[in-house]
């Protein structure tokens, strides 16, 4: 059997997801961190449980609400589990409501109930299973409590097709009559696409043109549905839309005041309170989030981080020099001997070395997510992006991109507005990834010593402030008009959990692990191949003999004016397009150096100005095979996202001139 997972955001749905399957998904108290649908098994089952993004109502607004409402009616579920965040049970009993006009089998897990209790606060189950007509088991997803009733109550409900018993929300009067009358109409076209004529009736009435196209009403029908709807608006006198919101809200009222006790004011609220007066204060908020991601930075790139990333180094190093030493000893041919220890060992060490900063960095961000800080941010964001064109939304996605562009593009599904949701995807590869850290490392230690730090700011800062122009400029060319408003629910703080912050680091880590010995690997030994030999395969003493030189060649003149005309520069470039870390890796096989050496190698290719123009180019060239490929799947056009390469190429050029040209002045 299959089961879906349906609720509003943040109401602990991935962690119920965990607690089911034993699965690791990251759970962030951030709203919109699921975007994808996951499939996983119920333990000890052969049952398929789905996790879909969270949603505050079946309309498809966003993405996610089309995402999750398709599944629902194609993918026809056997049962769906329905969280309800016992907190905020009236917020979320209004999509509860939505889901039983489906007429699927439903179990409601009412989620949070250690918090709830904690506060005092109860809910009647037995009166709540009564009104709403569907089994309610109350759990605690963190503490794994009633985990087991709620797969018993579930496989029950679905075995015996048990469908919810309630689905009249509508007092006798206007809104009664004409959600019968509709649904009357409808009959036979709902059963024909077999969906709840409820639910169509529903929609119909709140003027979803998809449904008249799927259920091919007659012109006649249309009307008839039109003049019921213009009757109830008339004898309500409100709109259509607000008469069903009401009408669900009232009987959510209702059933809250029979069955549920509130809670006094939670701990967790005034606490929250009490410390958003702070962070999210008009005048603190914003030297706050500065303060506190420059201490991130700093911890990062010159405390644990940059200590970790030496002691990998010096740990490589030594690797490498045993391997060498081994081999020398045992006599290999010289050729195999450089491809192992020119290419393998340089390449993809040069850039392993670098993983400790990116899991410390890691690190700190999820401690700031799972703590429900950055959904603060996203708030306190919003001003300053509605400047550029944007809204407070737009902020995650770009956040996310710090880590890796194609999640973070990825999470623009988010956003409601087309004209925000494609923006954003062009604005976030301006945020520089985190792939980019071992560039900016290595150049910064070679060029910088001592002043790695600024540096570093200066290269997170130059990126958004370049995003920016591009923002403005976009806002005033191709994309007029205004960014949607903006809501979203701001969760209380928590505590970060150890468990989801250790497994965001490890996944992070995996992933980079992952890259290093795939696409790294192959881009190294590529690279190694290519400078090894030259175009008669002949093994050349001197590498600018090299295919790979005669091939940099041919594009080096289009980099000379930036400083950086080499051939090994421009291959490093190339070769970055595989996945940013490769670039470093293709300097540590082109020098023939350990990592501890890439640093004191460097200077010998670059001047202290073509260096600051190299890196003004990294930061802000195409973004990677991967992230291209995201964009393209979620433009949905493979010419847009070429256009996104030649754009980003060339304002990388652009900037990168200007660097050295100033660079060469000073
Ligand atoms: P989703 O957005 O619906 O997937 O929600 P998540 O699973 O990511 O959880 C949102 C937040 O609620 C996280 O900070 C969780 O730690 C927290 N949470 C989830 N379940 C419970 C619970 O049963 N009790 C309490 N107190 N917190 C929970
Ligand atoms: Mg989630």
């Amino acid at each position: 059997m299959i089961f879906a997972l349906a609720c509003n955001q943040n109401s602990g749905k991935t962690t119920l997801f965990n607690a089911l399957t034993g699965a690791n998904q990251h759970v962030g108290n951030f709203p919109g961190v699921t975007v994808e649908q996951k499939v996983g098994v119920i333990r000890d089952t052969d049952h398929q449980i789905v996790d879909l993004p969270g949603i505050y109502s079946i309309r498809p607004y966003t993405q996610e609400e089309i995402i999750t409402r398709d599944f629902l009616l194609k993918e026809r579920p056997d049962a769906i589990i329905n969280i309800v965040d016992a907190t905020n049970i009236e917020r979320n009993l209004y999509l509860t409501l939505q889901l039983l006009t489906l007429r699927v089998p439903m179990v409601i897990a009412l989620n949070m109930m250690d918090e709830l209790r904690g506060n005092g606060g109860s809910v009647d189950v037995q009166k709540m299973t009564k009104a709403l007509g569907v089994p309610v088991v109350p759990i605690s997803a963190i503490k794994k409590q009633g985990i087991s009733e709620l797969v018993d109550t579930l496989l029950e409900t679905a075995k015996e097709k048990r469908l919810p018993a309630v689905m009249d929300f509508c007092p006798d009067g206007p809104v009664h009559r004409c959600i019968h009358a509709v649904s009357h109409i409808i009959e036979d076209h709902a059963n024909r696409v077999n969906i709840s004529r409820r639910f169509c009736a529903m929609k119909l009435i709140e003027g979803e043109q998809e449904f008249c196209d799927l259920l091919q009403l007659s012109q006649n029908e249309v009307e008839l549905i039109e003049h019921s709807v213009i009757e109830m608006e008339y004898e309500r006198g409100l709109d259509r839309n607000a008469t069903l919101a009401d009408m669900r809200y009232n009987f959510v009222e209702n059933v809250c005041r029979e069955c549920v006790t509130k809670a006094k004011e939670s701990k967790e609220h005034q606490r929250s309170v009490r410390i958003d007066k702070v962070l999210t204060n008009r005048y603190l908020a914003i030297p706050v989030f500065v303060a506190i991601m420059g201490l991130v930075f700093f911890l990062t790139f010159n405390v644990f981080g940059a200590w970790l990333s030496d002691l990998l180094a010096y740990a490589i190093d030594g690797l490498t020099m045993l391997a060498d030493d081994l081999l020398s000893r045992y006599g290999i041919n010289p050729v195999v001997h450089s491809l192992i220890i020119d290419g393998i060992f340089s390449g993809v060490g040069s850039v392993l070395s670098f993983l400790p900063l990116i899991v410390v960095l890691f690190f700190f961000l999820s401690l700031l997510e799972d703590s429900g800080y950055m959904a603060r941010v996203a708030f306190v964001m919003d001003k300053l992006l509605r400047k550029i064109g944007l809204s407070g939304r737009s902020f995650v996605p770009m956040l996310i991109g710090f880590g890796c562009s194609v999640p973070g593009i990825m999470a623009t599904r988010t956003l409601s507005s087309n004209r925000d949701r494609k923006m954003t995807i062009l604005l976030t590869p301006y945020m520089s990834c985190s792939a980019k850290i071992p560039i900016y490392s290595v150049f910064a230690a070679a060029f910088f010593p001592g002043r790695e730090l600024p540096v570093m700011i200066a290269l997170y800062f130059g990126g958004m402030a370049v995003g920016v122009v591009i923002a403005l400029i976009m806002k005033k060319t191709a994309f007029q008009g205004n960014p949607v408003p903006f809501v979203m629910e701001l969760p209380n703080y928590r505590l970060p959990s150890a468990r989801s912050v250790v497994l965001l680091m490890w996944e992070k880590a995996k992933d980079f692990l992952q890259r290093a010995f795939t696409v790294i690997f192959v881009a190294t030994v590529l690279i190694w191949f290519l400078q090894t030999f030259d175009p008669r395969l002949n093994v050349v003493t001197d590498s600018s003999d090299s295919i790979l030189a005669a091939l940099g060649r041919l594009i080096a003149p289009v980099f000379a004016p930036l400083g950086f005309g080499d051939w090994r520069m421009v291959t490093a470039l190339v070769s970055g397009f595989t996945a940013k870390e490769a670039v470093v890796g293709t300097f540590g096989v082109i020098l023939g150096v350990g990592t501890d050496n890439l640093t004191s190698a460097l200077p010998s290719l670059f001047t202290t100005p073509s260096a600051c123009s190299f890196l003004a180019f990294c930061l802000l060239y195409t973004p990677c095979a991967a992230a291209v490929a995201a964009i393209r799947r979620e433009l949905n056009s493979g010419w847009k996202a070429l256009g996104v390469v030649i754009l980003q190429c060339v304002v990388a050029w652009i900037v990168a001139f200007a660097v050295y040209r100033v660079g060469v002045l000073l």
